[in-house]
């Protein structure tokens, strides 16, 4: 990866492991950033597909904001140094004292999603005195295409405002003095293999702006979420710079800040999973290949049937037999792979691809495994951006009942 072996950092780092190319991360944010150049616009990195502090950073420095949905990923925003009104707060959950939070930080706009919503919002700006911009996130019932679990913009998903009663909602939090009404926006999916369904959304989201604005409410951004999708194996989504374009050509001359959410398009390709072989099997017909890596380390096979493309670091010369990829976890959902031909033999490294996004982020401690370590390779030199789990830090906050009695 750009000027280090990938060999040389599970030699150093131990495996499993997440490798990250800081080039990768850069180039796929400033297609955006580029692409966008003609218009206002803001690029904001969805942080849950991968929240390192160092892709922050990395990110942070190129200017990007940010798109946080907890109270969690706001501390890690900040602590990255990034200012707080380059962040915007979107999902449909917000507590009280995450609101609390992001007001006294100072973000740049919450995206809302719901009545009572607004309502909580603009009590406790009022209760803590401040005031709250905001961006009515709407559901524009648009078929993304995608994934059942990763359509959002359906009616029938939990997100959003459905379409045609945010216009009564924008007149509500209009009134309240303790809500700055800026925006409007969406997020109709992940993974998109087209450019349509965004269009469709800018079409409907610029219709109600246009009745807003015969409302006399006036939105000076328009966010049309993220969800670009990347290829994993033989899908061809659209780059980057394809989708902003399309956007700039229908956003010219328009008095609109233009806002982007991307996660996956700026962080999946950028990353590896690197995991070494354990054991080879045989049961009945089918071969497996044990690895060190498992679902908790990467759940998007055994979530959403996913594909990741796995290589060997170093292929052997040979003839390939089909292999299961599977890790060490105590359930049969536990693969990363599955008929994969491979020349494997016991300790082979093996890169899993497509790993930079929604891969560490959903990992867990599942069987009690410490989570993995996480590498960012800045050209011929790597960093440990996240040491590697030790198991006492994983019951450390764990305790026994009291001794007594045992009850007869
Ligand atoms: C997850 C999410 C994104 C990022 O989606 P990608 O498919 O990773 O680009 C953007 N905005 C919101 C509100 C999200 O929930």
């Amino acid at each position: 990866m750009e000027g280090v072996e990938l060999e040389r950092i599970a030699h150093d780092v131990g495996t499993p492991c997440f490798v990250y190319s800081r080039a990768g991360i850069e180039h796929a944010w400033r297609q955006y950033d580029g692409a966008l150049a003609g218009i206002a616009h803001e690029v904001c990195y969805a942080v849950k597909a991968n929240s390192n502090l160092a892709v922050i950073d990395v990110l942070g420095r190129l200017g990007a904001g940010f798109d946080i949905v907890s109270a969690g990923e706001l501390e890690r925003v900040l602590a990255a140094g990034v200012p707080a009104e380059r962040i915007v707060f979107s999902g449909v959950g917000k507590s009280d004292a995450e609101m609390a939070a992001a007001l006294e930080a100072g973000v740049g706009c919450f995206n809302v999603e719901s009545a009572q919503e607004i309502r909580r919002l603009a009590a406790t700006a009022a209760r803590t005195g401040r005031t709250a911009p905001v961006s009515l996130r709407v559901n524009p019932d648009i078929d993304a295409l995608t994934h059942p679990y990763i359509t959002t913009g359906l009616r029938e998903n939990k997100f959003g405002i459905p379409i045609d009663e945010a216009r009564g909602l924008y007149a509500q939090a209009a009134a309240s003095p303790a809500l700055a009404v800026r925006g409007i926006g969406c997020h109709i999916g992940s993974q998109l293999a087209n450019i349509e369904p965004f269009l469709d959304a800018l079409e409907r989201l610029l219709a109600l702006r246009d009745a807003l604005a015969g409302d006399g409410i006036r939105l000076s951004h328009l966010n049309l979420g993220g969800g670009l999708g990347i290829r994993y194996r033989d899908e061809s989504p659209p780059p980057p710079a394809d989708l902003a374009g399309a956007l700039v050509e229908r956003l010219a001359g328009r008095d609109l800040v233009l806002v982007l959410e991307p996660g996956r398009s700026i962080v999946g390709n950028a990353g590896v999973l690197l995991t070494r072989v354990e054991y080879l099997k045989r049961n009945g017909e089918k071969r497996f290949a044990v690895v060190d890596a498992a679902m908790n380390d990467l759940l998007r096979p055994a979530l959403y049937d996913a594909w990741h493309d796995v290589v060997p670091v170093k292929p052997r010369a040979g003839a390939p037999e089909l292999y299961e990829i599977v890790g060490p976890i105590c359930e049969s959902g536990d693969f990363l792979a599955r008929a994969r031909a491979l020349v494997l033999e016991p300790g082979d490294l093996l890169a899993v691809q497509s790993a930079g996004a929604y891969a560490f982020a959903m990992s867990s401690n599942y069987n009690t495994r410490p989570r993995a370590a996480e590498v960012m390779v800045d050209g011929d030199r790597y960093h440990v951006v996240r040491r590697r789990e030790r198991v006492r830090d994983l019951f450390a906050g764990e305790s026994v009942l009291p001794a007594g009695p045992v009850p007869a």
